[in-house]
């Protein structure tokens, strides 16, 4: 639910117990607090999302189930970039809420996070069929929306997750194991290369150094903000 909608729903809630079922309207609407104070770059993002959500720019619009924009907090010091949505994410819409998306909760709980903290989102908002590798062409036509939510979100740090989301933002073509040791800018914004979290599930020796990579983070965006 986009805080919004919750700023509606506790304006309706608090009329009703004031006034019951019916709506009294005299004629000057005034906007309650919750909604006019709502942060701004949720009403952007939200606004960006209804623009773009039927796009059919590439062909992943005429065989997706559900455009997958993103998750999250709209005003998040940290934005996860992943690939592309998966079967699950292609099904609900959300992304990340496979197994990798729950490993990926996990390691966050583990740096004192929770999904509700960060935002995420992936490169691709359409899933291509049968998980293959995104097209040089589909990711040319679809970052410039992945570009339009960072600059809303204005993150502190970008994480990539996967050696196709680190390539795409970085224009660095390296094996991920050397990409991850430095911190590099994407539009000015310091961006962290690790491994996705599918990658993880299928090769558990990657965890270890997955999870120093989380570290850094922590101590580098987390601690040293307070
Ligand atoms: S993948 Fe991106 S460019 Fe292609 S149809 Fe979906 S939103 Fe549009």
């Amino acid at each position: 639910m986009s805080p919004v909608d919750d700023s509606v729903r506790r304006y309706l809630k608090q009329t009703q117990e004031l006034f019951g079922d019916t709506l009294y309207l005299d004629g000057t609407v005034s906007i309650p607090e919750q909604i006019s104070m709502t942060p701004e770059p949720a009403i952007k993002l939200s606004a960006f999302h209804e623009q773009i959500r039927h796009c059919e720019k590439c062909a992943l619009g005429k065989t997706r189930t559900n455009f997958v924009f993103g998750d999250g907090n709209d005003n998040a010091d940290l934005v996860f970039v992943g690939e592309a949505p998966g079967k699950q994410e292609d099904l609900l819409g959300i992304p990340f809420v496979g197994r990798a998306g729950k490993l990926l909760d996990r390691i966050l709980e583990a740096i004192n996070l929770k999904r509700s903290d960060i935002y995420i989102c992936n490169v691709l908002k359409c899933r291509p069929p049968n998980n293959r590798d995104p097209l040089a062409g589909e990711i040319e036509l679809c970052e410039p929306y992945l570009q339009t939510q960072l600059e809303l979100i204005k993150p502190k740090v970008i994480i990539t997750l996967g050696r196709v989301a680190a390539k795409t933002l970085l224009r660095l073509d390296l094996p991920l194991g050397q990409m991850r040791k430095n911190t590099y800018l994407y539009h000015g914004i310091d961006t962290v290369v690790t491994y996705h979290p599918a990658a993880l599930l299928r090769n558990p020796n990657l965890k270890k150094p997955a999870w120093e990579d989380f570290q850094r983070i922590r101590d580098t965006y987390l601690i040293a903000a307070g």
